[in-house]
């Protein structure tokens, strides 16, 4: 793990948004609470975007936790079912991840987000009490999942929220890739999956928010054929008597993650991967993260830490550029 050096803007975004004479095709939607941009190029873009949004409304109704006719409503609700292979899947990744993170991921976190109002955005600090009663339903050892069986322990209810979207984002890829689409961009919310470069070659430009000013790019990254996710203390923040809360939850403590990081993005292949692993490392801090790098080398990451000094890995190389000197 390195720190950057200081690096001019390069023009990279500028160019990014008009040195195309092909024109995109390009659509926003709102699925699993938050936007979603589909861009892509070439002759099949419109349908290809058709059909990969109905993918996406299809997978936010199945893995959503307030929806009773999908799988994760009925199984909180019974503590046991069956679910599609899809979300089973998803679980799969999610127990993976929490295993190999020591719990800093961990989809059994339904209490605390309902506890702290961000389920609902009824944002609200709970009370020590409050808290301590929802940590005993927290806990991804009382999930276990046998084929596509879930069997729900000690009350213990999923929340998909920290990895259905990179779930979603590689399905939407996978549609737009057996439409004929060969360079496309699928922006869900925060977890950004390309498709191939854009028509011209280059690599796709994605800015990185500057925590401490999120509506600015604190830096450039740029991705083809890969994913980045990024989890941010600044993405869903409420603030109380004159402190801020934000939405990733240390399941430790129940309240939000205190590591002295406030933006974490993870670079590769996988976008399931990618989703659940930015909010794990967010919840460990820089110290473990860089440990979990070391026994897990395949991904890149981009560490912003309170000071808003940003580190990366070293396979980041020539792929960031800082925006201010
Ligand atoms: P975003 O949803 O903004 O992209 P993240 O990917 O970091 O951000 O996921 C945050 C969401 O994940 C929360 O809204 C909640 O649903 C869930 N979550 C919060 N803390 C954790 C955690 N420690 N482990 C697993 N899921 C979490
Ligand atoms: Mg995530």
């Amino acid at each position: 793990m390195k720190k950057i050096g200081i690096a001019a803007l390069s023009a990279l975004l500028c160019a990014a948004l008009c040195s195309c004479a092909n024109t995109p095709e390009r659509k926003t939607i709102y699925a699993m609470d938050t936007a979603v941009t589909v861009t892509a190029y070439g002759k099949n873009a419109a349908a290809g975007i058709e059909s990969a949004e109905e993918e996406i409304y299809r997978l936010d109704k199945l893995m959503s936790r307030s929806n009773e006719n999908g799988d994760i409503y009925p199984l909180n609700e019974s503590g046991s079912g069956d679910v599609s292979t899809e979300t089973a899947e998803v679980i799969k990744t999610a127990l993976d991840i929490s295993r190999s993170a020591d719990g800093a991921f961990d989809p059994t976190v339904t209490p605390l987000m309902d506890a702290w109002g961000f389920f609902g955005q009824k944002y609200r600090v709970p009370s020590d009490g409050e808290i301590s009663e929802a940590l005993k339903y927290v806990g991804y050892e009382n999930v276990s999942l046998d084929g596509t069986h879930v069997t729900l322990k000690n009350g213990a209810k999923l929340d998909l929220g920290g990895i259905a979207k990179g779930y979603a984002s590689e399905a939407a890829a996978d549609v737009l890739r057996k439409c004929g689409v060969e360079s496309a961009l699928v922006s869900f919310g925060s977890t950004i999956r390309a498709i191939g470069k854009k028509p011209d070659g280059s690599g796709w430009t994605i800015g990185l928010a500057d925590p401490q000013n999120p509506d600015e790019y604190i830096a450039v990254v740029t991705i083809s054929d890969e994913c980045m996710s990024t989890s941010g203390s600044y993405e869903q923040v409420f603030e109380e008597n004159g402190r801020k809360y934000h939405h990733i939850i240390d399941p430790l403590t129940g309240c939000p993650a205190e590591s002295g990081l406030t933006s974490v993005s993870v670079i590769c292949s996988d976008p399931t991967r990618a989703d659940a692993l930015s909010t794990a490392l967010f919840v460990m801090g820089a110290e473990k993260a860089e440990q979990y790098r070391k026994e897990h080398n395949d991904f890149e990451a981009i560490f912003i830490n309170t000071e808003n000094e940003i580190s990366c890995t070293d396979g980041m190389d020539g792929k960031i550029e800082l925006k201010n000197p």
